[in-house]
């Protein structure tokens, strides 16, 4: 090989990260939130007022008045952080990017609680993981998305993520998919070309909503133009949650969907 190319390579480093499931983030990165279990009644009501997108919550214990537990609903929190700069002692991010579930149940963080976000076993479809384990080809439509989840996606097959490396890639045509990848609040226009799509896709398929705004609409969840009945009438088989979501969060939440 030429001396010019070795010395590109040397420069460059190890591209690749070698093993995907130790990777650290930075403090800096806003992943799993933790509650503080002595949040007042007062300061919850305050923060729910600040919250963009309402995945700050309060579910009243025991019909009590005034008892209430606060949780932070994943597939709504745009992690734009709001809460925690109102309540720093209170609540915090973590550098925690395994995020992903696969009920929306399992997208909920409430107050007390400080543990990994698993995905429920009882639930994951016995077939996706003996058709799909060794290789997964992917469908990604966006459905209005504004390109930052699209983008996170792209580079979950890049040089330094190369989640081609578990024989999970996208491909261009749903036709030749074992599942879609939804990323955007779902507008109206993009409701139906999105149905095609994942009709297009040969059973057994999967389904799997990345980002805040294929969850729940994201700051777009009031919005007119949405039409979102594709989320109800489609089982969805995982949850991705970010706002966008992280390379690492898509990967692992795939990695643990396959049981790999
Ligand atoms: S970080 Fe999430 S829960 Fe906190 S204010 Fe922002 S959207 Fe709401």
């Amino acid at each position: 090989m030429p001396i010019k190319e070795l010395n590109i390579f040397r420069r460059h480093g190890r591209q690749f990260i070698p093993d995907l499931r130790k990777v650290v983030l930075p403090p800096v990165f806003r992943g799993r939130p933790v509650l503080d279990a002595a949040i007042l009644p007062a300061e919850a009501a305050r923060v729910k007022e600040l919250c963009p997108t309402g995945a700050f919550g309060t579910t009243d214990l025991h019909g009590v008045e005034g008892n209430a537990a606060c949780f932070i609903d994943l597939g709504s929190c745009v992690f734009c952080r709001e809460c925690a700069f109102a309540l720093p002692e209170k609540i915090r991010f973590t550098n925690d990017y395994r995020l992903a579930a696969n009920t929306r149940e399992g997208l909920i963080v409430r107050q007390g609680e400080d543990s990994c976000i698993s995905l429920d076993e009882s639930r994951i479809r016995k077939e996706i993981r003996t058709l799909f384990r060794g290789a997964l080809k992917l469908r990604q439509v966006s459905a209005a998305g504004d390109n930052s989840a699209e983008m996170e996606l792209n580079a979950a097959g890049n040089v330094n993520f190369d989640m081609g490396r578990f024989g999970i890639e996208f491909v261009a045509s749903p036709r030749h998919a074992d599942g879609i990848v939804v990323t955007g609040p779902i507008s109206e226009n993009m409701a139906e070309a999105l149905q095609i799509s994942y009709d297009a896709v040969p059973e057994p398929r999967i389904l799997v909503l990345a980002g805040a705004d294929a969850i729940s609409g994201g700051v777009f969840k009031s919005s007119a133009a949405l039409r979102r009945d594709f989320t109800d009438k489609n089982p969805v088989d995982l949850y991705i949650p970010g706002n966008p979501p992280h390379p690492l969060t898509f990967i692992h939440g795939i990695l643990d969907l396959l049981g790999k």
